[in-house]
């Protein structure tokens, strides 16, 4: 397979600001948030919903409507494509949207692995080894009696579908991810900071077996990471009483922290801690800002960041990328009329510039330009 590498663009050239990312809130203005709109949708109340829940699915089934109502539209939406890259998560997503909206659909879910493709189908959903099988994928949509016209919505994932592909160059998502937690502990400790320090802990509080009680947050996990770093406990120590059960929860820690404030070494340092401290009392799921805010530089900062003639194999490590097959293939369902909606999990502190940084020429994520990278699908769609 040939996975070449062209000129730059953005996910704004294929869906416009048709973006939401976790608020739930549309960049396009001309369609309301869910905090406005959260009524209207027949939701219970103004508290957003999480990825898995079905109310999440039925809000995006009510932006896909009022995004295909824009200009004066007529035609109502009668079918759903889904992009997606996590088969548990996607195909969950996928199957609660097109039950929200009453729709048919089919998903195409993907990691690429150096192997020969290999397809499998089942409830309509196509999951494939490799991204280039979005051509094979195309035409199985024309087989199964798909419309793929302005009755046609459309969702692509964001994070590792369209950018960052999973398989391929999804680490340097996780790079971006890792050097922000990095930085904002090492900010919040200051002269204290050691880094071999902090690459331990969060090292070892990652795998799966401490997920209980990190819950695979990834803002509590900067905090835990950061009050290690700053000296509150020793690592082997939280892993002890974690065993134990002596704590049990990340509730239960930030708690104690915020009983003992004065074992913190500065004021500042208490201070940010009572700032994460009442967002989570509040419910906030992302509830370490600066730590989102500085994830948002470090993925920018990722995108189109090398020349042109850089290696593949370093840009496919460090540079965050567009995916060229999920490019050509939504840039196809486009130009059929379909509907396009691009969706993220990342929370919007982490996605979108904040207004100083806007003065500074920083973009949203889906408006930042970067390298198009993929094997080119174009001639290999039917009818291209
Ligand atoms: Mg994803």
């Amino acid at each position: 397979m040939s996975v070449g590498m062209t000129a730059e663009s953005s996910l704004y050239e294929i869906v416009g600001d048709l973006v939401v990312f976790r608020s739930l809130s549309p960049v396009d203005p001309q369609i309301p948030g869910y905090d406005q709109a959260w009524a209207e949708m027949g939701m219970p109340g103004p508290e957003r919903p999480r990825k898995q829940d079905p109310a999440f699915a039925r809000a995006l089934a009510w932006f896909l409507r009022r995004g295909r109502a824009l200009n004066g539209v007529r035609t109502q939406l009668t079918e759903l494509i889904y992009l997606g890259d996590t088969a548990l998560a996607d195909g969950n997503a996928f199957r609660n949207v097109r039950a929200a909206g009453g729709w048919r659909g089919w998903a195409f879910i993907a990691a690429e692995r150096d192997e020969t493709l290999a397809v499998d189908i089942r409830e309509g959903i196509f999951h494939a080894n490799r991204w280039n099988a979005l051509a094979e994928f195309a035409g199985w949509l024309l087989a199964e009696g798909a419309a793929l016209d302005a009755r046609t919505a459309v969702i692509v994932d964001i994070d590792k579908t369209a950018l960052g592909a999973r398989g391929r160059n999804d680490t340097a998502i996780d790079r971006a991810r890792v050097a922000a937690i990095e930085a904002t502990v090492a900010d919040a400790v200051g002269e204290a900071f050691d880094r071999d320090t902090f690459r331990r802990a969060y090292t070892a509080i990652i795998p799966a077996r401490y997920h209980p009680f990190t819950t695979d947050n990834q803002d509590y996990v900067a905090y835990i990471c950061l009050m290690i770093s700053a000296g509150f406990i020793a690592l082997e120590e939280l892993l002890r009483q974690v065993e134990t059960g002596e704590l049990a929860s990340f509730a239960d820690f930030i708690g104690r922290v915020d009983a003992r404030q004065d074992a913190l070494p500065d004021a500042a340092l208490r201070a940010l801690h009572r700032e994460i401290y009442g967002l989570v009392q509040a419910g906030d799921a992302t509830p370490f800002k600066a730590f989102r805010r500085r994830e948002y530089i470090e993925t920018v900062s990722r995108m189109g960041c090398l020349p042109d003639d850089a290696p593949l194999g370093q840009r496919l490590v460090e540079e965050i990328c567009l995916t060229r097959e999920v490019f050509d293939f939504t840039r196809w369902l486009a130009g059929r009329g379909c509907l396009l909606m691009a969706v993220s999990d990342k929370p919007d502190e982490a996605s979108l510039p904040t207004p100083e940084l806007v003065a500074q020429g920083y973009l949203p994520l889906h408006r930042t330009r970067t390298h198009v990278v993929g094997q080119p699908l174009a001639d290999l769609l039917p009818g291209s």
